[in-house]
């Protein structure tokens, strides 16, 4: 054995040992094993300032039932604003981009999509495999070809090639899952005028596909897309066998980037036809109706008690008067929730940085974070037991999880046709030329 891997092997020792004597639990029990278990749900640009005022309406029931049980305030992101793949990758691994190694979507002259072997920094999941902890990961950015980890990954190349015989190679970890995983796969050409009359009034839903087809299909896409993982997860998550759950809701801020504009007309920025605010003005409020119950099914899929993180990689503005596209629209405020014995139920607190939230879910599941991690575990909204549990913590950062760093992926298999696919669908966000 090199010297790189009794390192590794010291670490894995280390981060066992930590886990046994973190978070206060001096044994084993399913019960302690159980509360260092934890629930996230991302939902892709989630913004206070669309959610207040909608709760403010009565509506968001799951969400504000949950800011109840759970300390909440706002999630600083990176500045300048940046893309989503660059924001999750570093909520996973706790530190910047210049380390991790996610910072485009493309590569090169060719804009070949980046692949999952661009992580070069270790993530939860590789940090919670070393300390025999499992993971549920479906649908992250920038996971094809999904990596070997203890517990399953999906990638997010689940919605392209669905015209392909079979699915790509790597589409998911472990591959015996490949069958299930397409099972699910909802085309947009499935989407019922009942779904789009969710988000479109129905009584306008013929005016809409005439007049405006490529919008309708741009909703039908995302939603597609977000039905497809939720099917995935449900099946995942029967069992409730794994110790660190993420469910990924990516569509809220693709209807965001396509949609927004209809909502707010006066701000001019747009050329509007007649007929098309009265189709889509409603549609992004619409769709987070539906992620709100998305969210109640995803709690419901577990007990009431679970630990759980409800978060934002960024909020949302809508259009720029500079009619910049793409991540020019994102805004620096995210939301974080936190629902944990660890936090005061119902407080709030001003907020928390992006670096902030690995460490805040490393505690959470009983794990310190590593001393080149830049980010602090969440400290406001504690309770005293919570605070003892995240001193003892940030005293007891280990140097490094580096050494935990996955090995290049496999290589997985490029299909030109996939490819294109995601490289249309990047150019309609505005997020690539
Ligand atoms: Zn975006």
């Amino acid at each position: 054995m090199n010297a790189g891997n009794w390192r590794k092997v010291w670490l894995v020792a280390a981060v066992v040992f930590l886990v046994g004597c973190g978070g206060g639990q001096e044994d084993s029990s399913s019960a302690d094993t159980d509360a260092n278990k934890l629930l996230v749900i991302g939902i892709d640009s989630a913004d206070w300032r669309l959610l207040k005022p909608m709760m403010e309406e009565g509506r968001l029931p799951v969400i504000s039932k949950f800011m109840t049980e759970s300390a909440h305030g706002r999630m600083k992101t990176f500045f300048p604003l940046e893309k989503s793949p660059l924001l999750w990758a570093s909520i996973c691994t706790g530190v910047q981009p210049e380390v991790h190694g996610v910072s485009h979507f493309v590569k090169g002259s060719d804009q070949k999509p980046l692949t999952g072997s661009a992580w070069f920094a270790p993530a939860l999941w590789d940090i919670l495999g070393a300390a025999n902890r499992s993971t549920s990961l479906v649908g992250m950015w920038t996971t094809f070809p999904a990596r070997p980890i203890n517990g399953v990954m999906v990638s997010d190349y689940v919605p392209y090639g669905s015209d392909r015989g079979k699915p790509l190679a790597g589409l998911c970890y472990p591959d015996s899952l490949a069958d299930m995983v397409v099972s699910h796969r909802i085309t947009p050409e499935e989407i019922t005028d009942e779904q789009l009359s969710l988000f479109i009034p129905a009584e306008q839903l013929a005016m809409a596909k005439e007049k405006f087809p490529k919008e309708v299909d741009k909703l039908a896409g995302v939603l597609a897309a977000d039905l497809t993982y939720l099917a995935i997860n449900r099946e995942l998550a029967k069992g409730d066998s794994f110790d660190l759950f993420f469910f990924y809701l990516r569509g809220p801020d693709m209807i965001s980037h396509y949609f927004y504009k209809y909502m707010d007309p006066e701000k001019g920025y747009f050329q509007h036809k007649e007929g098309d605010l009265d189709a889509f003005g409603d549609v992004v409020k619409n769709y987070y109706d539906w992620s709100d119950e998305v969210t109640g099914e995803v709690l419901s899929w577990f007990p009431a008690d679970r630990q759980t993180v409800i978060l934002s990689d960024h909020g949302f503005y809508g259009p720029r008067k500079s009619s910049e596209r793409g991540a020019a629209e994102h805004s620096e405020w995210g939301i974080f929730l936190v629902r944990s014995d660890m936090y005061e139920a119902g407080t709030s607190f001003n907020h928390l940085e992006l670096l902030d939230i690995c460490p805040t879910f490393l505690a959470l599941m009983g794990l310190p974070p590593a001393k080149d991690m830049p980010g602090y575990i969440l400290d406001a909204g504690l309770t005293v037991e919570g605070h003892k549990i995240v001193s003892g913590m940030e005293e007891h950062r280990v140097d490094s999880y580096m050494p935990l760093r996955p090995a290049e992926g496999p290589a997985g298999e490029r299909d030109e046709g996939v490819d294109e696919e995601i490289r249309k669908q990047l150019r309609s966000l505005g997020y690539i030329n």
